[in-house]
């Protein structure tokens, strides 16, 4: 009797998960195991809203494997311990885990390798897991990884993605207690719109996506009121949804929408690669510009609570706090204000976001900051988002605003992204902040400030 083990980490779902299918198939017995790690909450990156979403997630995945004849396995603690006690006791000769990006899975990795080692198990990770294609699976001439998008997406495009992993129909889990899954945080310590969990619902979102909303993608994606995006993000970062298999049926769902929706999930992959390659990019300058950002501490607060007198800015912030979610555009200008309008540190924007956001992900996220900063691998470092621009072109009703900031319901369309040019007796009658900054005196100091 064989017996493996599945160590969950990113990759909480039954369908097309190369990890689970490789143990069902390899082993007789398997042993589906989540670690909540220890190691992961010291880091930091254990947010209440992420909390109750993986908590969904492992509730679900339990659920399913109990309809396929198992059950999972949760222990709390250093996950290298936990591994290799669960293996000493089941007798496994293998444990099968998702290759990841950042540092901290490089190193669990290395430690999980040395261990298992150790008592005469192997360990086999398993590429493409996490991201369509794996991290370094093309690579430009010379370098180990691609700095910029277009020729990334071309090779990337080229390349193809792996099969569809099989869905087990059973799994047989040997005699070893389950232990308990992790409670979701209670309503005082999450934001209150935050979604729901779990590769059931996960999968009940692609089927609408796929069906009714993806083709209009290419055409709604930047529209804020319109809320035409797919939200999977959430998903894909517990791996509730595997990207490989999205890219599979969205190609087959072939429309234009559709295309653009796949390149999306290209710059996840591409920003998974750039962090694979320099791992210190999730906290160091990927590009160091020789900034000396500002600390203005009104200033950050005014940002943090979406009250910098700037409507797009403060709706965007809003839906981050009530949603653990924001709008692609919203994040974009976002942070193109707190980093270059007030010239803040990138650092502060992302942390802040991690605390938030449900989909926080240290490769999306902080590479991403780091695009709109100008500090990675943008290849106009130095382009602003004007939110006023911003706010006709992408909200001209001004109905995201008045979604977000329902104190500016009233204010008549034309003063909507700028209603410090109302009469000063309508704008008296505002409960709504001046703006913490002129947008041409905090241009000027950025592009001083960075010799632009
Ligand atoms: P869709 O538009 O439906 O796109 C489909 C999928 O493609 C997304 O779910 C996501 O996985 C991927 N994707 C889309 N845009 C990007 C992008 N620019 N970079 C990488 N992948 C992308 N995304 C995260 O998943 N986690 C984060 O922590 C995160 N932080 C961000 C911070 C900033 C400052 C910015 C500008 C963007 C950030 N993004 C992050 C990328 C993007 O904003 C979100 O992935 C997207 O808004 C999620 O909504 P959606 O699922 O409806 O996206």
């Amino acid at each position: 009797m064989t017996v493996s083990v599945v160590l969950f980490t990113s990759d909480l779902r039954l369908h097309d998960n190369p990890v689970l299918s490789a143990a069902v198939r390899e082993a007789d017995q398997v042993v589906p195991l989540f670690v909540d790690d220890d190691g992961v909450r010291a880091a930091g990156f254990d947010a209440p809203n992420r909390r109750a979403f993986l908590a969904d997630c492992l509730a679900d995945l339990d659920a399913g494997l109990r309809r396929r004849g198992g059950h999972l396995v949760v222990r709390t603690g250093d996950v290298v311990a936990e591994v290799c006690a669960l293996v000493t006791s089941v007798g496994a000769e293998r444990v099968h885990l998702a290759g990841g990006v950042s540092r901290y899975a490089a190193r669990r990795e290395e430690r999980l390798r040395a261990a298992l080692d150790g008592i005469g198990c192997a360990l086999s990770v398993h590429d493409a897991v996490v991201t369509a294609l794996a991290p370094g699976a093309v690579t430009p001439a010379g370098s180990d990884h691609y700095t910029v998008f277009t020729p990334y997406l071309r090779r990337w495009t080229a390349a193809g993605v792996r099969e569809v992993a099989a869905t087990p129909r059973t799994i047989s889990v040997p005699e070893v207690a389950p232990g308990t899954l992790p409670r979701r945080p209670g309503p005082d310590d999450v934001s209150p719109g935050v979604m729901r969990g779990g590769e059931t619902a996960g999968r009940q979102r692609l089927r609408q996506w796929l069906s009714d909303e993806v083709a209009a993608y290419e055409d709604g994606h930047d529209d804020l009121a319109g809320d035409a995006t797919s939200r999977l993000s959430p998903f894909l970062h517990f791996g509730a949804l595997s990207a490989a298999e999205l890219v599979h049926l969205a190609r087959r769902e072939g429309s234009t929408g559709a295309q653009a929706f796949v390149r999306q999930l290209a710059w996840r992959d591409f920003h998974h690669q750039v962090l694979a390659a320099r791992p210190r990019a999730a906290h160091e300058d990927y590009r160091p510009r020789g900034d000396r950002w500002r600390t203005d501490e009104r200033e950050v607060t005014a940002w943090r609570q979406g009250r910098t007198g700037y409507p797009l800015v403060d709706a965007a912030m809003r839906q981050l706090a009530h949603e653990g979610w924001m709008h692609n555009r919203g994040r974009m200008l976002v942070a193109s204000f707190l980093t270059k309008t007030l010239y803040t540190d990138w650092r502060i924007g992302a942390r802040h976001f991690l605390e938030l956001l449900v989909d926080g992900d240290l490769a999306n996220n902080q590479l991403n900051w780091q695009w709109v900063a100008g500090t990675g691998t943008d290849t106009r470092p130095n382009r602003v988002l004007n939110p006023v621009a911003q706010g006709r072109r992408f909200d001209p009703q001004g109905a995201y605003v008045t979604r977000w900031v329902p104190e500016l319901a009233g204010v008549e369309r034309k003063f909507i992204h700028e209603p410090w040019k109302m009469e000063p007796a309508d704008r008296a009658r505002l409960d709504y902040p001046e703006p913490i900054v002129d947008l041409a005196e905090g241009r000027a100091r950025f592009e001083q400030a960075r010799g632009a």
